[in-house]
């Protein structure tokens, strides 16, 4: 018997197949489809992990970038610390003031937070008047000079908000470092929320800090 190769009858597909200049220039369309989609998706993204009031990081961004950090930690053992700060009495701001003012007091303080540490340093605000900043490559050493320094520097620095001069707010923080460990983005957030209540618990205003 004839073991020869069976010539395959052409399917319905196959015939129909686009010659190869027409399936590029498919190809290049569905491409500038997708990119236009991207470029309208990109507003959004950034939607996502952007805090609508402060226009900076929101908690979102903070635990997704916490995990980042953890895993370069245990990967290349880079040290790096978290402060979580919590504005003292905020809502006293709100009832002297109005709460508009209070709105506009967080984004100001967003803004020198931002102004007065590195641009590699990840500010976010977390919930109401609390914010997180992570610090990369940064031991618990540097970390506490860098939020006292901060922290000092408010104190001499009252926002003036509309026709309201001299508002005077302070922070409480709790900061840490996993220089020592390889604890995971929950252990780490634990530690540096029990050293804020023990900064708050201490008389507010001040920096607790602890290594974990
Ligand atoms: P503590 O020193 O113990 O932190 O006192 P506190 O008053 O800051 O804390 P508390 O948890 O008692 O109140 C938080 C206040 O922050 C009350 C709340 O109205 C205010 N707050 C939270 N989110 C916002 C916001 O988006 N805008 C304004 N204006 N106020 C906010
Ligand atoms: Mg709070
Ligand atoms: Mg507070």
């Amino acid at each position: 018997m004839d073991q020869g190769v069976a010539l395959r009858r052409p399917t319905a597909k196959t015939a129909e197949r686009p010659a190869p200049a027409e399936a590029v220039e498919g190809y290049e369309q569905r491409i500038a489809q997708l990119e236009r989609e991207v470029r309208r998706l990109q507003p959004y993204k950034q939607m996502a992990v952007i805090d609508h009031l402060t226009q900076i990081f929101n908690r979102r961004y903070f635990d997704s970038r916490l995990e980042e950090e953890v895993a370069r930690m245990s990967r290349r053992g880079f040290p790096f610390c978290v402060a979580l700060v919590d504005l003292d009495h905020f809502k006293k701001i709100n009832d002297t003031h109005g709460h508009c003012v209070g709105d506009l007091v967080l984004r100001e303080f967003a803004h020198f937070l931002t102004q007065n540490l590195r641009r590699i340093d990840v500010v976010c605000r977390i919930g109401g008047e609390e914010f997180a900043v992570i610090m990369p490559d940064t031991d618990i050493t540097a970390g506490l000079v860098i939020m006292q320094r901060i922290l000092e520097k408010l104190l001499h620095h009252p926002f003036t908000i509309q026709n309201h001069p001299s508002i005077q707010i302070s922070f409480s923080c709790g900061i840490v470092s996993n220089a020592l460990s390889f604890k995971n983005h929950n252990a780490i957030v634990d530690e540096a929320d029990q050293a804020l209540y023990e900064a708050k618990r201490s008389g507010r205003s001040q920096i607790m800090a602890r290594n974990c």
